[in-house]
């Protein structure tokens, strides 16, 4: 009989929310089979010949990340995103993650079960595992009849825009909340208030201020803040839990804070360009500031603070990318008129170095605290924990090891992504992904992604309870 294959890394410091101690890991086939110092404490674990034994001295070994917050192939502002489902996620793989979770997006007329099966065919040709939220954009009483079965396909969180013309008003928005009660969804909100920002754009169009640098200024902080407020009040009457997606500064996070003093459940994430980058790239010379155009925009170094010690501080739950990948070429579709800038950035290749070399390298969070916000709270937020997030018995053998190193800088050359840029170019990070697990095939070692990577195939991660 041919056993599963099995794999020692043998000696890394293991990491998980709780703690960060040296550990052996047994993988057999896709699942994690042993996890202890299994030389010492297991005599039931039998290393046969066939065995491969990997010396992980020196290593960190996480479970692999997750990335809950992607758009590939994503139809917008009369583009499509540059990367698709399969740059993106060998992007993700090569930059440590192993799941993605990525927005499916109900266009305007359809149903949420055309978007689940749309998003479904884009996704064929992921490298990593992968899940959905569902976009709800045109709410009405056959979409929430599909709730139910759209928990039932394993998707467990929606999102809801408060601007762009995705948004839904805020009668839907309770009616959303309620309807989700109901069924055990849960909804993450873009929280940025359109009017103000309607106003601020006419304004600028009036005095012919339409450059990038007038991008932050038409979607202030207040926008944010006023629109967290209102969601947060609203998610207060329907006695239900919520999620503020990328959430970029300090004021909000105090909205949060007071929704939770009076007992809300709010759930926070933010992104690795709002913790690092501030507006003042908006100002750079020519159509450079375009590369950093994003909604909400980028905030003030004293708000980058505030996110990291919110990390730390367990009041924010998650970082996620929202790489939204557009060339420089597709954003000159705005040069005359900012409003017309494809929003976003990649980002899904450099986020776990970065936040280990700008978090733990410099202090500001602890091992356990990366591996919450990158891995354990994303799986157990969107219902796959311990399948994913964790290195526990049982658990998918999604491993990423993490070999730290003296200060290299990013450079987009070392990328996947196809958005031509990366907005981390020359930062310097202290972390090379040295070799990447996905359900026990090694998809990375030695930094570059193996042949494996061209028969894996990511899998829908459906539900796990
Ligand atoms: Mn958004
Ligand atoms: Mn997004």
């Amino acid at each position: 009989m041919i056993g599963l294959k099995k794999i020692l890394l043998k000696g890394g410091t293991v990491v998980s929310g709780e703690k960060a101690e040296i550990a052996d890991v047994l993988i057999e086939g896709e699942r994690i089979k042993a996890v202890g110092n299994l030389f010492r404490d297991s005599e039931e674990i039998i290393l046969d010949n066939e065995t491969i034994i990997k010396d992980m001295s020196g290593r960190l070994i996480f479970p692999g990340f997750i990335d809950g917050h992607t758009h590939f192939d994503l139809h917008v502002a009369g583009t499509v995103t540059a990367d698709d489902f399969e740059s993106g996620t060998k992007s993700a793989v090569m930059g440590g993650t192993t799941t993605i979770v990525d927005f499916a997006t109900q266009y305007e007329g359809e149903s949420l079960t055309q978007a689940f099966e749309n998003w479904s065919s884009k996704a064929e040709n992921s490298v990593c595992d992968y899940r959905f939220h569902m976009a709800i954009t045109d709410w009405n009483e056959d979409v929430k009849k599909e709730l139910k079965n759209m928990l039932d396909r394993g998707i467990n969180s929606f999102k809801l825009y408060t601007t762009y013309d995705t948004m839904v008003s805020d009668e839907e928005i309770y009616d959303i909340l309620i309807a989700l009660k109901e069924v055990g969804g849960i909804a993450g909100v873009h929280c940025e208030d359109d009017a103000v920002i309607s106003k601020l754009v006419d304004e600028a169009k009036k005095i012919g201020e339409m450059g990038v640098s007038s991008h932050p200024n038409t979607r202030p902080k207040s926008a944010e803040v006023e629109a967290v407020r209102r969601i947060l009040d609203i998610a207060y009457r329907a006695d239900s839990p919520i999620i503020i997606v990328h959430l970029t500064c300090k004021e909000s996070l105090e909205e949060v804070e007071k929704a939770r003093l009076r007992g809300q459940e709010v759930y926070v994430e933010t992104c690795p360009h709002y913790l690092l980058l501030d507006a003042s790239k908006y100002d750079l010379d020519g159509f450079e500031g375009a590369k950093y155009v994003c909604s909400p925009p980028l905030r003030t170094a004293e708000d980058e603070e505030t996110l990291w010690s919110g990390i730390a501080g367990g009041r924010i739950q998650t970082v996620a990318t929202d790489h939204c990948s557009f060339t420089v070429e597709q954003k000159k579709i705005g040069e005359s008129d900012f409003t017309k800038i494809p929003g976003g950035m990649p980002g899904v290749q450099d986020r776990v170095s970065l936040v280990y070399s700008f978090g733990v390298e410099k202090e500001r969070i602890n091992l356990m605290d990366m591996c919450r916000v990158l891995s354990e709270n994303p799986a157990k937020l969107y219902g796959i924990y311990p399948k994913k997030g964790a290195i526990k018995v049982g658990s998918d053998a999604d491993i990423t090891v993490l070999k730290p190193c003296k200060p290299v800088p990013i450079s987009y050359k070392d990328e996947y992504s196809k958005a031509g840029y990366t907005p981390f170019e020359g930062m310097e990070i202290t972390v090379q992904i040295e070799s990447v697990y996905l359900r026990g095939t090694e998809v990375v070692n030695n930094r570059k992604l193996t042949t494996n990577i061209t028969s894996i195939k990511g899998r829908y991660v459906g539900n796990c309870r």
